[in-house]
């Protein structure tokens, strides 16, 4: 008698444990919310989209249609999908405006240091190699550029021989879905209510590819990007993570010339990233000013005298700028408008934390923008 009046107290225990947990999780699911800066006035020179996605030509679990459907429900202007292959062709000769979604293809190649994604690439008549190295001097010589995948996670790279590659992933989705599964569990059952709650959750720190790019970057210019690397969960996912391109001309309505804007935009390193869910980075700018000329992120500077850097956030919700020189911090701000007079060569960058309450950890930047390179005349 004593035994079952214990037992039932235990259970008692244990849901009223739960359901104040269920109470808990409610709570801060509802009242979640993505940050927005309405008044912004949308600039036709600034495109939002997504880069890594597999469809079912590899093994994503949605077909391209299905995806470019929520794609354009999530108001993204591009999508690049990246299928496995060396090529994929079957993605690649998917490519087109799709649901008013300009669709590219490129490939993530498995080659012998792990995995490389291959962009704007003129299709091989044979497969590209295995071999790193030879595959990145076929991509280039078929017009493409490389970034490498997941450098410390899932398929991690080997670092060897120095080679250009133009850019790198610092943050990829796949990763914190995978790693961050079981940590996430207390708020997996948010996925039924608020989706993106739950991803922005499975974030971690991106530190550790941030301090290798910085180091990539002492040696030649390299572009950082946030990656999505999408195979399932596409309408929460696709709202994730964004690269912002700053074009010269607003987007072509033409296939072929929207498709140079955009891979131009990223060979030349003229983009942002942010985390899209946490909030809306739209309107973010990093550039640099010597006389009457101003110079976007992506740029190297002569430095001939000082050069001024102009970061605009222009976000009604609070945050803080961090300016980053060689890798350090040199300048924290929540201003929304700032100028800082360079004086020293080197790589320059920003990164921009939410401070206002969020599922995203403090210690994940929002924002992160490509560098600004400042070189010393070598004469
Ligand atoms: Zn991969
Ligand atoms: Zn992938």
């Amino acid at each position: 008698m004593k035994q079952s009046h214990k037992k039932k107290k235990i259970l008692l225990s244990i849901l009223a444990l739960f359901l104040l947990y269920a109470i808990w999780l409610s709570f801060n699911v509802l009242r979640f919310k993505t940050y927005r800066a309405p008044a912004l006035k949308p600039s036709p020179l600034e495109i939002e989209g997504v880069f890594h996605i597999h469809t079912t030509f590899s093994d994503g679990r949605k077909s391209l249609d299905e995806i470019a459907k929520l794609a354009s429900q999530a108001d993204l202007d591009f999508i690049i999908l990246t299928d496995h292959g060396n090529p994929n062709y079957e993605s690649y000769s998917s490519q087109g405006w799709k649901e008013g979604v300009l669709v590219l293809a490129g490939s993530e190649l498995s080659v012998s240091r792990g995995h490389l994604a291959a962009l704007g690439f003129e299709l091989p008549s044979h497969s590209f190699s295995h071999n790193t190295e030879d595959a990145f001097y076929e991509i280039k010589a078929g017009g493409g550029f490389t970034i490498i995948s997941h450098p410390y996670s899932k398929t991690q790279w080997s670092w060897g021989k120095f080679i250009e590659y133009e850019g790198i992933e610092i943050i990829n989705g796949d990763t914190a879905l995978k790693k961050n599964i079981i940590a996430s569990i207390p708020s997996l059952p948010a996925l039924l209510m608020k989706p993106e709650y739950t991803l922005l959750k499975m974030l971690d720190s991106p530190h550790r590819n941030l301090r290798k790019w910085d180091q990539l970057n002492n040696l030649h210019p390299i572009y950082g990007y946030f990656s999505l690397d999408a195979h399932l969960l596409y309408r929460p996912a696709l709202n994730l993570l964004r690269l912002h391109l700053l074009l010269q001309t607003p987007l072509s309505d033409d296939f072929n010339t929207a498709k140079h804007q955009v891979y131009e935009a990223l060979r030349k390193g003229r983009f942002y990233n942010s985390i899209h869910a946490a909030a809306h980075a739209y309107g973010f700018r990093f550039s640099a000013e010597e006389g009457e000329k101003t110079t976007p992120m992506g740029s190297t500077v002569l430095l001939n005298s000082p050069v001024t850097l102009h970061i605009k956030a222009p976000f009604p919700f609070a945050k803080e700028i961090h300016l980053v020189h060689n890798g350090k911090k040199i300048f924290s701000s929540n201003e929304e408008s700032i100028s800082y007079e360079a004086a020293h060569p080197g790589t320059y960058r920003v990164e921009v934390y939410l401070t206002e309450r969020s599922p995203l950890a403090k210690n994940i930047p929002w924002i992160v923008s490509n560098p600004i390179f400042l070189r010393e005349d070598e004469k």
